[in-house]
């Protein structure tokens, strides 16, 4: 085979895997996962370009160089593939520094082996050229090395398929495994063919190249088909870091996967601890809430669940304590999200607001209060602007107003009424004999007792001085007249007590009728002033007919 032959299929791959780089360069926005990645894409390019360059040169120093790079790189190869794997299982986040030195240290003695070449314990020359080369023990080393890292990252991956639920992290993992298998394949086929059954066998260039290839195919295809360096989860990381709301992400057994910076101040905790939500409660709250919280917590861990807490660092601070759950494609519970909130400005106000709420509710029962007051002061005055305050009976103008209106009633409907006015006899000797205060006791005795023979529907009313009225509906002039007499009599019977003494009265009294078929008159006012005209003319008669009478007016 000529040289060229050797040459293409490892220049081409070369190329490819070039190409590959910068079209992941060019189309992404390149993230610090995109980095780590392209370096990692850097160091599979240079076991094509080591093994074509090897093939170009005839100086055995520079074909040295070039087999050097290639095994250099193809050392790094595999603990590569094992950290990308621990990254995609989520078991990286939890790697301490020198475990990954640890994984690294192998890798780097065969690097170094092939870099120094000791007593050519890696490989060494046949003929003087490089292109065909004797490997040593190293070289063996190397290739157990690699595939070492292989096997791991391949049982690490297989144990994650058993405990990943997610789908899209399923598939993320099924391509992860293809690619190390084809990797691994070629280069096992590569080994075989071109190192040993080389005396038997052809050589065929560019398998381990070839393979090297396919898995970065696999890598970049993980990459766009199930954005695993996708800019939004970079930025949602980028967030959760900046925002003031603590946020604690753990997995189904509490281990934290992710905490930020604004849970430092509620809590101290870190990634790969078990956060311990009971022991966390139990040293803030009062026992009953607590168990209430973590019973929920415990038993109905598909639901969403809130709290409040008080710290006491330095001052007291009100803090919401909100509880996710993260479900998965099947509604299995794989994780949650805790969220801690400072809400003590929130509650101050919220505080504030009840204090002026109960403040205004107080001046309101007041306001209330006060209206009632007024409304009983109102019904007082509107009492008194009715009533005689000596007597307790309707004023004058009560009655007419009533009147006015009564009256019109009776003429539409027919109805008969009747009027009396009295006034008490010889009056002004009592108030002599007895003095004003007696003849008041006497005004209001004398109303009491006429009051007392009167039904609900009548209106007594003073009229005037010692004058008083009485309006009768429905009364016709028997009616009256009989009602009148018994007034009369009563009067006349009932002493009132003025002192040591029983004051005796007499009163006389005019009686208006109508009768409902006749009643005829156009202004109510004018008819009511007759009315009393006549009812003043009658009691006029009976004054002078000798007192403690009735006279009806006709
Ligand atoms: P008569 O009616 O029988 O003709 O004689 P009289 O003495 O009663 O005469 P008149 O009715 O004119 O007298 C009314 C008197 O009543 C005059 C006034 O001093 C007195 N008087 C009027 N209002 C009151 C009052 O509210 N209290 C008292 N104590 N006296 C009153
Ligand atoms: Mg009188
Ligand atoms: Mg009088």
């Amino acid at each position: 085979m000529t040289a060229l032959a050797l040459v293409w299929p490892d220049m081409l791959l070369f190329a490819c895997l070039l190409l590959l780089f910068f079209g992941v360069l060019a189309f992404n926005r390149i993230s610090h996962t995109h980095k780590v990645y392209l370096v990692f894409h850097f160091v599979m390019m240079i076991w094509p370009f080591g093994q074509f360059m090897t093939s170009t040169t005839g100086y055995p120093g520079f074909q040295l160089g070039f087999v050097k790079l290639s095994f250099t790189a193809l050392s790094l190869l595999g603990p590569g593939w094992l950290f990308f794997v621990l990254f995609l299982t989520g078991r990286a986040v939890s790697l301490k520094p020198y475990k990954a030195f640890l994984y690294l240290l192998p890798s780097l003695v065969c690097a170094a082996g092939v870099i120094f070449n000791p007593r050519g314990v890696f490989l060494s020359p046949v003929g003087g050229s490089y292109l065909h080369r004797e490997y040593g023990p190293l070289f063996w080393l190397l290739v157990v090395a690699e595939y070492v890292y292989f096997i791991i990252a391949l049982l690490i991956m297989f144990n994650a398929l058993k405990t990943v639920n997610s789908m899209n992290k399923r598939k993320q993992l099924a391509i992860a495994v293809i690619g190390i298998f084809v990797l691994t394949g070629f280069s096992v086929l590569d080994l075989l063919i071109n190192v040993l059954l080389a005396p038997w066998l052809p050589v065929i260039p560019g398998l381990t190249s070839l393979g090297i290839f396919l898995s970065d195919c696999c890598f970049v295809f993980a990459i766009y088909r199930f954005g695993m360096f996708d800019i939004l989860s970079v930025a949602q990381r980028d967030i959760l870091s900046h925002m003031a709301m603590g946020i604690i992400v753990v997995d189904e057994e509490d281990k934290v996967l992710e905490v930020n910076r604004g849970a430092s101040p509620f809590l101290r905790t870190a990634q790969g601890e078990i956060f311990d939500l009971g022991k966390f409660l139990s040293a803030l709250q009062t026992q009953e809430e607590t168990n209430e919280f973590l019973y929920k917590y415990r038993h109905n861990p598909q639901e969403r669940m809130q709290t409040e807490i008080k710290l006491q660092d330095p001052s007291v601070r009100h803090v919401t304590i909100q509880i996710s759950p993260v479900l998965d494609d099947r509604k299995t519970l794989i994780g949650r999200v805790i969220a801690f909130h400072d809400v003590t400005e929130l509650r101050k106000l919220v505080d504030e607001m009840n204090r002026k709420n109960e403040a205004l509710h107080e001046r309101n029962l007041e306001l209330i209060k006060i209206q009632e007051e007024l409304f009983r002061v109102n019904q007082k005055l509107e009492q008194m602007a009715i009533t005689d305050s000596l007597t307790g009976c309707y004023n004058r103008r009560y009655l007419m107003q009533q009147l006015e209106h009564e009256v019109l009633l009776n003429m539409r409907y027919r109805i008969p009424f009747s009027v009396f006015l009295f006034d008490i006899d010889h009056f002004k000797q009592i108030n002599d004999r007895y003095g004003h205060l007696v003849g008041d006791e006497v005004i209001r005795g004398t109303a009491e007792t006429v009051r007392g023979k009167l039904r609900r529907t009548d209106i007594l009313a003073r009229y005037g001085g010692e004058e008083f009225t009485v309006y009768l509906p429905h009364t016709n002039r028997e009616q009256a007249m009989l009602l009148a007499e018994r007034i009369l009599h009563a009067i006349q019977q009932n002493a009132v007590e003025a002192g040591d003494e029983n004051v005796n009265v007499t009163i006389s009294m005019g009686v208006v009728s109508e009768d409902g078929d006749d009643l005829k008159f156009e202004d109510p006012k004018e008819f009511l002033r007759e009315v009393f005209a006549r009812a003043d003319a009658a009691l006029y008669q009976a004054k002078n007919g000798g007192r403690n009478r009735v006279v009806v007016a006709h």
